[in-house]
C-alpha cells in the first residue's frame, strides 16, 4: 500500500497522507440504539440520500454522523450542480461506457432530476433553481477545453452549446465583462440550490419514514464476524447491524485504510459576499475548467469558490480546513475583474471543505471488499465524489439503496462504479490536469512503499 509521502510543506502536494478520523466534539447526551437493520455512516449528502431511500424502501436506517448534518463537504459547497461533471466528463464516461455500456449522463442527469423533484416534494424545499450554467473561457487554453467539452458532451446527449455572440452573453449575464471572456459553454439544465437544504430535507423525510439520525457520534470503526459485517464500534458504544454503508467523504481511508492509496482529500476555499442590491444573471457561473465557480442566492449574496492553486501544494492531500489567507483576494480579483459592478462587494467570511479525489476520477460506490480483495458481506462504501456532489449523491444513494435493500441495484447498474477497482493497486490520479486548470504546472505525482 501506498502511504504518506512525507509531511506537505513547501507546496509539495501529498496524494495518500496518513488516515486521520474526522475531528469532532462528542455529544454527551447522545442516545444510540444497541443494534440496527442498517447503520449509515456520515451525514452529509451521499449518507442523507442513501439514509432516505433506505427508509422509503422499508428499512429502518440509523445514520451516524460525528457533527451536525451538512457540517463536511455538504455544508461548505458552492451549491451548484453541474450534470457534466466539468473537467471530468470525458474520462469518467469513458470507464462507464466501457463497464456498463451506458453515458455518465444516465446517472448525472437523473441526480439533477432526484433534486428537481425533493425541492418539489419536500417540505420547505431546497432553493433549487435550474436556471443553466455558463462556464466562462478566458483565454486560449480554456476556450478550446470548452469547446472540445461541448462537442463531447453534446455527442452523449447533453443540452449545451457555445456562445461567442456577446449580445446574448449579456442576456445571459447580467453585467459580466464580455470583453474579459473568449466564449462560454452554456448548459441549459444545469442548476443552483442550497446545500444545507438539501441534506436536512433528506434528513428530516427520513425520520419521518422510520429512520433515526444521531449526531455527535463518530464510528471508530466497523466489526466483522464469521467474514461479514456485523456493526461499528462508536464513541459512544457498540452498535450490532447486518450492513454498514461509509458515506464518510475524505474520512472514508481512517474506517478502511486499504482504501487510503486512491482518495485524496483536498482543501478548497469558498467565500461569500454581502448581500448585494445587483443581480448576476440567473445562471451559475464556473471557468478555468470548473476550478473556480460561483453563484448568487436567492437573497443576493454571491458564493465564490476554487482558487486551489494559491494553496500550498494546491491543497492536495490536507485535512485542516484552516483558510489560508491568499486564497480569498484571488477569488474577490476574479469576481471583481468578471463582474465590474461587484469591484466593491464585500467578503463577509470565507471558510473550506475537503474535497474526496478517487485516482481514477469515478467515485467509489458499492460492496466493500475486504483488505486482501475478498469479499466482506455487509460492508458498503461510496467516496471520491470529486468537486460534483449534487450531480453523483442523489442517484448513488439511491442504488446503494437498492443494493443493501434488494441485493441488486436496479434502477442503473452500479457496476461502474465498483470499488474492488480502487483496492490492492495504486492508480497514478488522472485528474491532475482538470485540476491544477490553466495556471499552475502539472505537479509532481509520486507515490512510496510503505
Ligand atoms: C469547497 C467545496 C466546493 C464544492 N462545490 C461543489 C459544487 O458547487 N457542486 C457540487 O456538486 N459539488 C461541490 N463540492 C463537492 C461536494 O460538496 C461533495 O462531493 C459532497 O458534499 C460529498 O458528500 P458526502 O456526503 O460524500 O461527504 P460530506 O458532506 O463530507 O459528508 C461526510 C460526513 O461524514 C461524517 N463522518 C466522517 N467520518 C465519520 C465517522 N467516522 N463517524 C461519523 N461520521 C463521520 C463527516 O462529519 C461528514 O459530515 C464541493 C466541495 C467543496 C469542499
Amino acid at each position: 500500500m501506498v502511504r504518506s509521502n512525507g509531511p506537505m510543506t513547501h507546496g509539495q502536494p501529498v496524494f495518500s497522507p496518513t488516515p486521520e478520523p474526522v475531528p469532532f466534539a462528542p455529544d454527551p447526551r447522545a442516545v444510540l440504539p444497541h443494534a440496527a437493520e442498517v447503520v449509515v455512516v456520515g451525514g452529509g449528502m451521499l449518507g442523507a440520500s442513501a439514509a432516505y431511500h433506505l427508509a422509503r424502501a422499508g428499512m429502518r436506517p440509523l445514520l451516524i454522523e460525528a457533527n451536525a448534518p451538512a457540517s463536511g463537504a455538504s455544508g461548505r459547497n458552492a451549491g451548484m450542480a453541474l450534470a457534466g461533471l466539468g473537467g471530468h466528463f470525458g474520462r469518467v464516461n469513458s470507464i462507464v461506457q466501457d463497464v456498463g455500456g451506458r453515458s455518465i449522463l444516465d446517472y448525472t442527469t437523473r441526480s439533477l432530476d432526484m433534486i428537481e423533484s425533493w425541492d418539489a416534494e419536500l417540505p420547505g424545499g431546497l432553493e433549487w433553481d435550474r436556471f443553466g450554467s455558463l462556464d466562462l473561457a478566458l483565454d486560449d487554453v480554456e476556450e478550446a477545453h470548452i469547446r472540445h467539452m461541448a462537442e463531447i458532451q453534446a455527442a452523449e446527449g447533453l443540452e449545451v452549446r457555445v456562445v461567442d455572440d456577446r449580445a446574448e452573453l449579456r442576456e445571459l449575464a447580467t453585467g459580466l465583462a464580455t470583453d474579459a471572456v473568449r466564449a462560454a459553454k452554456w448548459t441549459a439544465r444545469d442548476a443552483k440550490l442550497n446545500p444545507f437544504r438539501l441534506c436536512y430535507a433528506l434528513l428530516e423525510a427520513t425520520r419521518a419514514l422510520g429512520g433515526t439520525v444521531v449526531t455527535g457520534v463518530r464510528v471508530e470503526r466497523l466489526q466483522a464476524s464469521g467474514g461479514r459485517v456485523s456493526g461499528v464500534s462508536t464513541s459512544h458504544g457498540e452498535v450490532a447491524a447486518g450492513a454498514v454503508l461509509l458515506a464518510t467523504n475524505a474520512w472514508t481511508p481512517a474506517l478502511a485504510p486499504h482504501l487510503a492509496a486512491n482518495l485524496t482529500p483536498i482543501r478548497e476555499t469558498v467565500c461569500v459576499t454581502e448581500m448585494l442590491p445587483v443581480s448576476i444573471g440567473a445562471p451559475g457561473f464556473e471557468t478555468n475548467q470548473c476550478n473556480e465557480y460561483w453563484r448568487q442566492m436567492r437573497t443576493g449574496e454571491v458564493v465564490i469558490g476554487g482558487y486551489a492553486v494559491a494553496d500550498e501544494g494546491m491543497g492536495i492531500g490536507s485535512y485542516s480546513t484552516r483558510v489560508r489567507p491568499q486564497v480569498a483576494p484571488r477569488l474577490a480579483e476574479l469576481l471583481a475583474r468578471l463582474h465590474p459592478a461587484l469591484r466593491d462587494a464585500r467578503i463577509i467570511r470565507c471558510w473550506a471543505g475537503l474535497l474526496d479525489f478517487a485516482s481514477l476520477e469515478i467515485p467509489m460506490a458499492g460492496s466493500l471488499p475486504a483488505e486482501d480483495g475478498t469479499p466482506l458481506p455487509g460492508a458498503f462504501v461510496a467516496a471520491g465524489l470529486t468537486g460534483h456532489g449534487h450531480p453523483y449523491a442523489p442517484i448513488l444513494g439511491l442504488l446503494l439503496a437498492e443494493l443493501i435493500a434488494e441485493k441488486q441495484a436496479r434502477t442503473l447498474s452500479l457496476a461502474p462504479f465498483d470499488p474492488t477497482r480502487y483496492v490492492g493497486v495504486t492508480h497514478a490520479p488522472t485528474w491532475l490536469d482538470p485540476f491544477r486548470g490553466t495556471e499552475a504546472p502539472t505537479p509532481e505525482y509520486r507515490s512510496e512503499p510503505a
